[in-house]
């Protein structure tokens, strides 16, 4: 193994790395908010933050709590709200952006110092950055990568999203093995994966481990009681048909158990916050919020008795909370919650919903069955093993710990045409 001396001590700022991280939604925020801190603990590595505009707002709250000051931020036009409109937007933003990065750190004769961009997840920010970047022939790094339910369909379009950034990663970070099987059956070399768990664990305890203060004193005040309390959010794209079936379902447990407080902090989405605000503002158990801040919300689902959702992440956070998951979609791409028993998947039936819930709060057995299986999705160690494992492709030093069956460093770098530890140290003067 090549053990060059290229970064090793006496690196200095001139040739300082500068990974790239494209953000652009609340999930992606939340899941690589941590990765970017154990980075920037690295001193030979100083990550470019690219907030992409998708849902400006709930993205930079959330990067906002984690002390991360976008360095680039993009502004899209949304007139149709289209997915077309969206991705063609983004891809013109990002590439113009990209241009100048590679012009700026890539010159032509010297040490390239974009070594990589980190993409997370499955949404059109993740699709587009991982393009323009592979375009400007700088490596993709895939976090949260292998993540299937083989349906084009469900979730639409994250699954597709998924599916295209894993053609085009030089490096894919699984969070559990079942993803990294994913992707070595769509004949992704087991060497260029590695299996970190989810990023998202590692946000998580972090967030439940801060002082919590709740902006809106009706959630303040539920936290404190003592009564059943279900979390419940819906957003998902294909769930945008079945929002009154999920309005009626809560109307109905409602009106089953009086003692149930419900609170739904609404996407903003204008479909969401019509059709879930217009059918339940009159609901008095329910509490309807703007999106809670991420330490709130985290706070929230820790003292949730059942949280009801169709989103992706909350799926994996709730079992690390004890809290079980009704899962509104007729399949997730997370099974491994499903066998672990911390998920049902109940789908968007008005029916199932209520006898689901009600089920849940009348059996005692199966809540503890329930909220006792162990988290499959992380310890909260992943952002760490990425940096580890990034720097070790980069340098040759310092191995990540073995997490899964591991990756194969100069299988990595044959797929980049970049090999840092056999380039020579060039002083740059520049652009200091
Ligand atoms: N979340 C939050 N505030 C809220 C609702 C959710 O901070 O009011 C967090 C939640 O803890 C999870 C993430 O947002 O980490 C989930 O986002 P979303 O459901 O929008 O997306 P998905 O996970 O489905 O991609």
């Amino acid at each position: 193994m090549n053990q060059g001396p290229t970064f090793t001590a006496g690196f200095d700022p001139v040739n300082t790395l500068r990974p790239i991280f494209v953000v652009g939604t609340r999930p992606e925020a939340i899941k690589i908010f941590p990765v970017v801190l154990a980075m920037r603990a690295d001193p030979r590595l100083d990550p470019i933050v690219i907030a992409s505009g998708q849902h400006p707002d709930m993205c930079s709250q959330v990067l906002r709590m984690a002390g991360i000051e976008p360095d680039i931020s993009l502004s899209l036009t949304r007139e149709t709200g289209s997915l077309n409109e969206l991705v063609s937007g983004l891809v013109s933003q990002l590439s113009g952006v990209f241009e100048e990065l590679v012009t700026t750190y890539n010159p032509a004769g010297y040490l390239p110092r974009l070594p990589g961009t980190f993409v997370h997840g499955d949404t059109s920010t993740a699709l587009a950055a991982a393009l323009v970047s592979a375009f400007a022939d700088v490596p993709v790094v895939h976090v949260e990568a292998g993540l299937r339910t083989y349906d084009l369909h469900g979730p639409f379009p994250e699954e597709l999203n998924r599916q295209l950034i894993a053609r085009i990663a030089i490096f894919s970070v699984a969070p559990t093995m079942p993803s990294e099987a994913n992707l070595i059956r769509e004949s992704i070399s087991s060497e260029q994966i590695m299996v970190a768990g989810n990023t998202g664990i590692d946000a998580l305890l972090w967030a439940t481990s801060q002082p919590v203060r709740f902006s809106d004193e009706r959630v303040a005040d539920v936290v404190a009681s003592e009564g059943p309390l279900l979390v419940v959010t819906a957003h998902r794209r294909e769930n945008w048909d079945h929002l009154d079936d999920i309005a009626n379902a809560l109307l109905r447990i409602c009106s089953a158990r009086p003692e149930v407080r419900i609170v739904l902090p609404l996407h903003p989405n204008p479909k969401v916050r019509d059709t879930l605000g217009g059918q339940l503002s009159d609901q008095p158990q329910v509490i309807l919020t703007e999106p809670l801040e991420y330490v709130e919300f985290a706070h929230l689902l820790k003292r949730a008795t059942i949280a009801l959702t169709d989103s992706g992440g909350i799926q994996e956070e709730a079992p690390s909370l004890r809290t079980p998951v009704l899962v509104m979609r007729e399949q997730t791409e997370r099974p491994e919650g499903v066998l672990a028993g911390t998920l049902k998947l109940v789908g968007t039936d008005p029916d199932t919903i209520v006898s689901s819930t009600l089920a849940l709060l009348e059996d005692p057995d199966e809540y503890e069955r329930m909220s006792t299986a162990d988290n499959p999705y992380g310890d909260g160690k992943a952002s760490e093993r990425i940096v580890q494992a990034f720097n070790f492709v980069l340098t040759g030093q310092n191995p990540p710990h073995a997490f899964g069956p591991g990756f194969s460093r100069s299988f990595v770098l044959s797929r980049t045409g970049l090999d840092y530890a056999s380039l020579p140290h060039q002083q740059r003067s520049d652009d200091s």
